[in-house]
């Protein structure tokens, strides 16, 4: 462990008594507080009396700053040839390489998911400024054969201006390099704002990708609120691109506004996902599965498995297994020894969960099967934790099998046979993620075609994404984009027509032969 981890776990375990960092704004070059001279407090959902730091809470002037330096600076970055991008990328991988653990006790302090799993998360942005630097030789266009003579066809991929990032509090890291570093390879200029919860995580990031020697001026962050903040960039006339991950509440009003300008917008929304076990499945994997895809990151993953369709034959003895491994859950403060679950994000979070759970408890048949106490005493007092819980004998129309719950709540449902269980499947307004458990080679092709979700596991949690596959869903979980590989690119860049004549005559297409 860093030393400086060190430190701040000690800090962590005296109650946070040390001095608090003030950290700041990245806009046009330079570290600044808000305009407005104000802050936020960054807290420890574990341990809530552990004051992590202190962050701007800034106006809507610092976006119009930053959008200014980020215009001008587009004007000589879009012409850095991309091989020459590439290498800065590789240094980036290896900056975020060295800080790995420091970074993933940061962001465990700060959003409280267990120390395996930020150390993924970091991983993911390690892997996506990889992808970058390979991308940095390729960015291909194409070439294609013209219907005239003496004519030259192709393709060139360009840049398009100041991208407006926003990003959810879930992956801290993962989900703002998802977004910046395609962006910046691409070669346009950003203006970033990270949830107000991981404000540390984001910041982290900037500060590598700064140390990699990225010409200052194409990256800012402004610290704020999603109100002001993230209206302001949504709105703003100089922004001409918008990448937004989060509830789809939010996605509808921003997708709105930023379609009515006419800006390209992406929008990676929530999920309802199901895992579908068939009586043939392996049924410790399909648990194992099962446990890590419902309560990793306490459930608050847009992938999370919040339903588990059992086909009728293996439904009773899944339900058993699932609970006893359930209660095998070590929950607690995520840096600490042993720990295999966290605390929800924040007091609200849990509130959320809190009263999911009494909706669950009142539906029509329901049962609640293990968990549905919120963890108040002895360790858990001082932070946002929850049982993870499970309901059994949910019918697809329940409110607790419909809506997206972002947390530690598993509905458990049964299937007549697996026509019914994909029925019960897409029966959602969400299509993010899904996972099938058979040894059945036909439904294994079949969930491929006939589940409306935007990724499918074979025998695999519906958690995971790999950071060089696309990444996004279907129906209400976003409009169609897609995060991560090489489609991401297509995104963040334009593609132009370019025909070169060199017949030295008029040539008409269409026209002439
Ligand atoms: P959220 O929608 O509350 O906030 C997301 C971000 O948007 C934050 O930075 C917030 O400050 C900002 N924001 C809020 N209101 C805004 C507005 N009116 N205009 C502009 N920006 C605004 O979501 P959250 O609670 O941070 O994250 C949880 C949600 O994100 C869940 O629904 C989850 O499924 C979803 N999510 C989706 C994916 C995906 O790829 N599909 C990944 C992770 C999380």
């Amino acid at each position: 462990m860093a030393s400086e981890a060190k430190d701040k776990k000690k800090a962590a375990s005296n109650g946070g008594k040390s001095k608090t960092k003030v950290y700041q704004n990245f806009i046009a070059g330079k570290w600044c507080d808000a305009a407005n001279g104000q802050i936020v407090e960054n807290r420890n959902p574990a341990m809530w009396s552990d004051l992590i730091g202190t962050f701007p809470h800034s106006p809507k002037e610092d976006v119009d700053r930053a959008v200014k330096s980020a215009q001008k600076a587009f004007k000589t970055w879009r012409l850095v040839p991309p091989p020459q991008k590439a290498k800065l990328f590789f240094r980036l991988v290896e900056i975020l390489t060295e800080r790995k653990e420091q970074h993933a006790f940061d962001m465990t302090r700060e959003m409280g998911k267990p120390i395996f799993e930020t150390r993924g998360d970091v991983q993911e942005a390690i892997d996506t400024a990889w992808y970058a630097s390979g991308e940095g030789y390729r960015m291909f266009g194409k070439t294609v054969p013209s219907e005239l003579n003496n004519k030259f066809n192709m393709t060139i991929r360009m840049p398009i201006g100041v991208c407006g990032l926003i990003s959810p509090w879930n992956f801290p890291m993962a989900i703002p390099s998802w977004k910046i570093i395609p962006a910046l390879m691409s070669g346009n200029t950003v203006v970033f704002k990270p949830a107000e919860m991981t404000p540390l995580s984001a910041h982290n990031l900037i500060e590598a990708i700064l140390d990699a020697g990225f010409p200052p001026e194409i990256v800012n962050i402004v610290h704020g609120s999603g109100k002001e903040v993230g209206t302001h960039i949504v709105n703003h006339p100089d922004i001409p691109v918008i990448s937004f991950t989060g509830s789809s509440a939010v996605g509808k009003v921003i997708g709105r506004d930023a379609s009515y300008m006419l800006k390209r917008v992406s929008m990676e929304l929530g999920g309802k996902n199901a895992q579908i076990v068939m009586n043939d499945a392996d049924l410790e994997h399909a648990v194992d599965c099962a446990i890590w895809g419902g309560f990793g990151t306490t459930g608050q993953r847009c992938t999370a498995t919040s339903r588990v369709i059992c086909e009728e034959g293996i439904h009773d003895a899944f339900v058993d297994k699932y609970i006893k491994a359930a209660k095998k859950l070590k929950i607690g403060y995520g840096n600490n020894e042993g720990i295999t679950m966290g605390p929800c994000v924040s007091e609200g979070q849990r509130k959320s969960v809190m009263d999911y759970v009494e909706i669950g408890k009142k539906e029509d048949g329901a049962t609640l099967a293990y968990g549905g106490k919120a963890l108040m005493k002895g360790d858990h007092a001082d932070g946002w934790f929850h049982e993870p819980t499970i309901f059994v004998d949910v019918k697809p129309n329940m409110r607790i099998a419909q809506e997206e719950i972002f947390g530690p709540v598993v509905s458990v449902l049964k299937a007549k046979n697996f026509d019914d269980a994909l029925k019960i499947s897409n029966g959602i307004d969400y299509g993010l993620s899904s996972a099938v458990f058979t040894k059945n080679v036909d439904q294994a092709f079949r969930s491929f075609r006939d589940i409306e979700a935007g990724i499918t596991y074979i025998n695999a949690a519906t958690i995971g994404a790999e950071a060089h596959m696309p990444f996004g869903g279907m129906k209400a979980t976003g409009n169609g984009h897609r995060e991560g590989g090489w489609e991401v690119y297509e995104f963040y860049s334009e593609t132009k027509a370019c025909y070169i004549d060199y017949s030295g005559k008029l040539q008409r297409a269409q026209i002439d032969d």
